[in-house]
């Protein structure tokens, strides 16, 4: 069926569901390293560890190559090993849960709540076992998770709580700020996040013994750099553990300092984007906005509606496609990791184990959010959507 919409913008470019914006200042930030003797871990990274410290307010930073290695070495800092159980919400990216099994652990899957999506602390306690080591909070869309409850069941159990907030970076929860709510923090700066150093992460922790553990990881689990050895009296060095090299580069690491700037506005500009989204659908009965709690600072990462229709059966993905037709880059996330065919084969995992999440998937849908978006682009997303609806869920 082509729609009056279809023409309309058949040959207009899409508005992305994100997107990375980088402004001369930060070309001059990477082109002046580039000039210098360090590319890679030399005097920025220390300065974009320091900066990131000081801005989400946590004793120590370690920067690495990848959100992805933030959370392997978060798994590496605890001494996750084999059989050890570590439990991660159903509703995330696939990365969450791949590095408990990077260590030989085990991810064991938790269902969310059909209002946030995000992990449900009331069904925590029923997973734990001897075995479980570890929780790993994913702040999903931006909004941190209710971290006094997840602390609470975790200390009295004795396990370890990661925070996974890849998606929620500059944001808070009662008034202490996303990097000291769990005892390790971990981003990611890849280009769809809020800020980007091309690929790129960080571990932040009040716990000097678990950051040493991290640097260590990103660098073959050896205990000097390059840098302090050729400043140093001696060439040798020792290897104590196995790491990786996970190391960020220093024109990535000037990146970073250089978007870290500009944080604050584009956490403002996105909330803005999100309350214009909110009050122009709160009158329609096709959608759902996620609930926010009044405990957090959103971070907004993403904006994700749910489809309220009865009916489903690949409604979704028509919406999805029709969105896309009309010009916006919408999108899906995610696909309950459970469901993934690595998880079915090698953890006998399957459809049914974590229902609210899976019926969530076949309603939501990602609006694009991202601070260079225009007040037009915000109505265009606007009018698109609500017309799309109308077609293809009324
Ligand atoms: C992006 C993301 C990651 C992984 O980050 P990379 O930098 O892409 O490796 C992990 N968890 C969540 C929830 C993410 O959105």
């Amino acid at each position: 069926m082509e729609t009056a919409l279809d023409r309309r913008s058949s040959n207009s470019t899409k508005i992305p569901y994100g997107r990375q914006w980088i402004d001369a200042e930060d070309i001059a930030a990477v082109t002046e390293v580039l000039k210098s003797p360090w590319l890679t871990t030399g005097p920025r990274v220390r300065e974009f560890e320091t900066a990131f410290a000081a801005h989400v307010g946590s004793a120590h930073a370690v920067a690495i190559s990848s959100g992805t290695a933030a959370l392997h070495a978060a798994m590496f800092a605890l001494g996750i090993g084999p059989g050890d159980e570590v439990l991660v919400p159903a509703m995330t990216f696939v990365a969450t849960a791949n590095c408990a099994v990077f260590q030989g652990g085990i991810p064991i899957f938790c269902d969310v709540r059909s209002d946030t999506l995000l992990l449900d602390p009331d069904i925590l306690e029923s997973k734990i076992t001897g075995r479980t080591k570890a929780i790993i909070a994913v702040d999903y869309c931006g909004q941190p998770c209710d971290y006094d409850s997840i602390n609470a069941i975790a200390s009295a159990h004795g396990l370890a709580v990661v925070a996974d907030a890849a998606h929620s970076l500059g944001g808070e929860y009662r008034e202490r700020r996303v990097g000291t709510l769990a005892d390790l923090n971990t981003f990611s700066f890849h280009p769809v996040k809020h800020i980007t150093t091309g690929e790129g992460g960080m571990v932040a922790t009040s716990n000097a013994e678990w950051a040493r553990r991290a640097r260590i990881f990103r660098n073959h689990g050896i205990t000097s750099e390059a840098r302090e050895r050729e400043s140093g009296e001696t060439a040798a060095y020792e290897m104590v553990d196995l790491g990786y090299n996970y190391r960020l580069t220093d024109f990535q690491s000037a990146l970073g300092i250089s978007q870290l700037n500009k944080l604050s506005r584009w956490i403002d500009r996105r909330r803005v984007i999100a309350q214009r989204y909110n009050h122009a659908f709160e009158q329609n009965p096709l959608l759902t906005p996620l609930v926010v709690s009044p405990d957090v600072g959103h971070a907004h990462h993403l904006y994700v509606v749910q489809l309220s229709t009865k009916r489903l059966g690949g409604v979704r993905d028509k919406v999805l496609s029709a969105l896309r037709r009309g010009g916006i880059g919408a999108n899906v996330h995610y696909i309950p990791v459970h469901l993934h065919p690595f998880y079915r084969d090698r953890f006998r995992t399957a459809p049914g184990m974590c229902p609210v999440a899976e019926r969530a998937y076949e309603r939501i849908i990602s609006l694009p959010i991202f601070p260079q978006m225009t007040d037009s682009d915000i109505e265009t997303v606007i009018s698109v959507v609500t017309d799309v609806l109308e077609d293809y869920a009324a």
